[in-house]
């Protein structure tokens, strides 16, 4: 029996959103306590563009001072760093920062957790993942049946682990 193509695809879009959601609702409640700070950097020419969290971004801009005899220097940013083409941490500390992927950072994000383990307990992947499923329908087909792939595998882990562990 044939169906109209149509229909199936709205259909399957309805159950693919359901599956995002379900999988978002789990990353986002792997670790509350986990918030991100919004991207500082030095404005110096002389360096390259390093990201800072919030904590660490005076020492840097005093380091650059310091570095280039230029006390005329100072931080910018403080906004979500959009855009990204990988996750973003902090240059000193590693803390996590806030950032949305692009289109490479997407692709190249979808690439490592496709081929690699995951734990997804861990609050850090959680906010990688995350990242990568606000990606769903923004680009195209193809990437959005990775990104699916990607959220069967998030949530068949949560099925895993309770029945291992329990
Ligand atoms: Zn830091």
């Amino acid at each position: 029996m044939k169906e109209n193509p149509i229909t199936l695809l709205s259909n399957a879009k309805d159950s693919d959103l359901l599956k995002i959601n379900e999988a978002q609702s789990l990353l986002s409640d792997c670790d509350p306590s986990i918030s991100p700070s919004v991207p500082y950097f030095v404005l110096s020419d002389d360096i390259a563009r390093t990201s800072y969290c919030v904590d660490c971004i005076d020492a840097a801009v005093e380091q650059a001072r310091e570095d280039e005899k230029e006390p005329s220097i100072v931080s910018s940013g403080g906004w979500t760093a959009e855009e990204s083409s990988d996750i973003e941490v902090c240059g000193t500390c590693k803390k996590l920062l806030d950032y949305t992927l692009c289109d490479t950072g997407l692709e190249s994000e979808l690439s490592h957790f496709e081929n690699e383990t995951f734990d997804i307990n861990d609050p850090r992947i959680c906010y990688q993942l995350e990242r990568i499923l606000e990606g769903y329908n923004e680009w195209n087909e193809s990437i959005d049946a990775r990104i699916l792939t990607l959220v069967d595998k998030i949530l068949g882990k949560k099925n895993g682990s309770e029945e291992k562990e329990s």
